[in-house]
């Protein structure tokens, strides 16, 4: 009997409408199905299945967080007001150059981008992924796989998330020939053309797709030229819902005369607005602006939040959601100036929103929210490796 080799292979934004309308995989990855998404986006899915845990646990939900005693960019308050002409400090390449810098000199060792934040409003935030959620003891209080894939003893291999598609899959290839018997790959280029062109049928895509196939072909070739067994599932964080139209939240906000900072804080994600209420005055005025928007959005009521795994009693991630309707965008906002053709960060029960899981063994049928890839991975562990106690304190 041949070993047998673990492989879960991540595809972002490879959505169940995508698999569905082409058969991503069907021969070689036969058991598939939908399984909800993470409320959030990128940010808030990563963290959930690395952990198995919800936002409301381990606390990523979107990149910034309006906090200003937590804020590590306190400096801004000064340096900001100072960065003009804006149009020039706001320009991609400008920001990503100084995303970089800014990273480093923080130490931040996670997915770090400033996006589209106003410098203004950055000594009021908070950044949620300082830390690499990759590596051990990369998600602090929460265990996550690479903690549990070192206290398992089992060789393993995990990719490096800043590097493209085309050195991961190599790198998980020379994994498999150097002993390795759980890999987890993560992929994101799909994510981006899909953000571009949300049809599954596009040429692109398809494109895309029928290189994945190909590189799942080496894959399985190269585990069997080492005798190995490949257990191979691929998943994925969440769909892409195509472009409907856009919604400028940020003037209604700021037409209403409130100081953010003094009466109210605010972060504005592409597909939801987090809000925090400082003045008396905030909250009616506010909700009162956003009430044409009803039409397209609507305030996140305590039970989606607790549905969502978002609910927090301490208001960590704002006093208040509002979510607007999938294919709506939020334009402007802190993720960009223009609207993508296609978005993800709607509400879960949408059809576009649905990840999917396809594998080559029996999905165990519990396994319906990204959250539990985490409990199938940690089986596959503990059926091969020697577990150790979790640490006191975990
Ligand atoms: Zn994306």
């Amino acid at each position: 009997m041949s070993r047998k080799i673990t492989i879960f292979w991540f595809i972002d934004a490879l959505g169940w409408e995508v698999v569905r309308q082409t058969n991503f995989l069907q021969d070689l990855l036969p058991f598939r199905q939908p399984v909800g998404m993470q409320f959030g986006y990128s940010s808030s899915a990563i963290p959930t299945i690395l952990s198995g845990q919800v936002p409301a646990v381990h606390g990523h939900l979107g990149l910034f967080r309006y906090a200003p005693e937590d804020s590590p960019f306190r400096l801004f308050r000064w340096l900001g007001p100072l960065m003009k002409p804006s149009g020039l400090w706001n320009r991609g390449r400008v920001r990503n150059l100084l995303s970089r810098l800014l990273g480093r000199f923080y130490g931040f060792t996670g997915y770090f981008q400033l996006y589209q934040v106003p410098f203004t409003k950055l000594a009021s935030l908070d950044y949620c992924e300082k830390k690499d959620l990759f590596v051990p003891g990369g998600m602090e209080t929460v265990e996550n796989l690479a903690d549990l894939l070192v206290r398992s003893g089992i060789r393993y291999h995990i990719s490096d998330w800043r590097l493209g598609d085309r050195r991961n899959l190599a790198a998980a290839r020379a994994a498999v020939a150097e002993g390795a018997e759980f890999l987890f790959i993560y992929t994101a280029e799909l994510d981006a053309i899909l953000h571009n062109t949300p049809s599954p049928q596009a040429p692109v895509i398809q494109a895309k797709l029928e290189w994945y196939r190909g590189e799942a072909d080496e894959l399985l070739k190269t585990c069997r030229s080492h005798g190995l067994e490949m257990r191979l599932t691929v998943i994925s964080d969440h769909g892409m819902s195509p472009l409907t139209r856009t919604v400028d939240l940020m003037s209604a906000v700021e037409a209403t005369g409130l100081v953010f900072g003094k009466d109210y804080g605010a972060c504005y994600d592409s597909t939801m607005l987090r809000v925090n209420f400082l003045s008396a005055r905030a909250e009616a005025a506010i909700k009162s602006a956003l009430k044409p928007f009803e039409e397209c959005g609507h305030w996140l009521s305590e039970a989606e939040e607790c549905t969502y795994g978002i609910y927090r009693a301490d208001r960590y991630f704002g006093e208040a959601i509002f979510l607007v309707a999938p294919g709506v965008q939020i334009v402007p906002s802190d993720m960009g100036v223009r609207p993508l053709a296609g978005m993800h960060g709607y509400a879960p029960e949408d059809k576009d929103s649905y990840a999917a899981i396809l594998s080559n063994a029996e999905i165990p049928p519990e396994i319906r929210h990204v959250a539990n890839y985490f409990t199938l991975m940690k089986r596959h562990v503990e059926t091969r490796g020697r577990l150790q106690e979790e640490k006191v304190g975990r």
